[in-house]
């Protein structure tokens, strides 16, 4: 038997003083949720997407209800979930109508034969495999409706400086997890940068990008400016360095100092091996996260 592990994220931004309550309360949540699932002897799988249902559900992450507004006004969700004993993946894109969309994904990865839907045809899956479907206001909360308006009548919107749109928070939310069986898995879940082009999908929900995980390598999970992570396919960039016999820890800060020296990028990422070893990096202000073990409890803003 593994001792069991779970490690949340909830964005790497410069989260103001005022929002890191919000933000550790949020990632407490969410660990509390995924543990209950891992102490009872329940799958990394399982326990990775309640952590991130908790988180998708809590207004105060990039994440299901209450996610930033693309250019349309339309929160526009992505999400992947990855199993590291199988390397089954399921992942939905661009789904406009669907509150917990890591379920989604999750029925993708165990109902599907293929790995990834979009937008309409993602929906049709959901709901035929009865994830309820609703409407896209009800993901809509005044905060967000404003930050777009504030934000589009900025000088920063009319510079279409695709950089500045992408520099102002990322709460996106990922959980990995490592169960009783010595099984890993990863999840993440994104309502994207704000004033997004519609259509436009992020590293969070493409394999290997925001999200992997294989027992031979390590799970991992990214937040932050997306498109400089998918160029180098953080993710996956990263597990390769666990498999080859490097820690996680030293893995996580390397992959950070690659995504700024490579690409410019700013982010952070998560990353769990299946010894229960771990790895948290930013090259952003803060990141909120939070990590279980049999030892106990630590969560916090900051991991240097
Ligand atoms: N990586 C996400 C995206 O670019 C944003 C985030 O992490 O907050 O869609």
């Amino acid at each position: 038997m593994t001792n069991p592990v779970l490690l949340i994220h909830g964005g790497a931004w410069a989260i103001p003083d005022d929002l890191v309550e919000a933000h550790l309360n949020g990632v407490k949540n969410a660990t509390a949720a995924g543990w209950r699932v891992l102490e009872k002897g329940g799958s990394a799988l399982d326990a990775a997407e309640e952590s991130v249902v908790v988180m998708e559900n809590d207004e105060a992450f990039d994440a299901g209800r209450g996610s930033f507004l693309n250019r349309d006004g339309k929160v526009q969700l992505d999400a992947l979930i990855m199993d590291g004993a199988t390397l089954r993946a399921g992942g939905v894109g661009c789904v406009e109508h669907i509150a917990n969309p890591i379920c989604a994904a999750r029925k993708v990865l165990s109902e599907s034969p293929h790995v990834y839907f979009v937008a309409e045809g993602a929906e049709r899956f959901a709901e035929e495999h009865g994830i309820p479907l609703c409407k896209n206001e009800d993901l809509i909360i005044p905060r967000e409706v404003e930050r777009l308006r504030a934000f589009q009548a900025s000088a920063e919107a009319q510079k279409e400086d695709l950089f500045s749109s992408h520099t102002i928070s990322h709460d996106t939310v990922g959980a990995v997890a490592l169960d009783v069986n010595g099984n890993i898995a990863a999840a993440t879940s994104t309502g994207g940068t704000l004033n997004k082009a519609p259509g436009r999908l992020g590293d969070s929900s493409l394999i290997g990008c925001g999200c992997y995980a294989d027992n031979a390598s390590a799970a991992a999970s990214t937040t932050g400016w997306g498109e400089p992570i998918m160029k180098l396919v953080l993710a996956k960039w990263a597990a390769d360095r666990v498999a080859s016999g490097n820690l996680p820890q030293w893995v996580a800060a390397e992959a950070m100092n690659y995504l700024k020296d490579r690409v410019s990028g700013h982010g952070g990422i998560i990353l769990l091996d299946t010894q229960g070893r771990v790895g948290i990096a930013h090259n952003t202000p803060r990141i909120a996260w939070a990590l279980k073990t049999v030892k106990g409890f630590e969560s916090g803003v900051v991991r240097s």
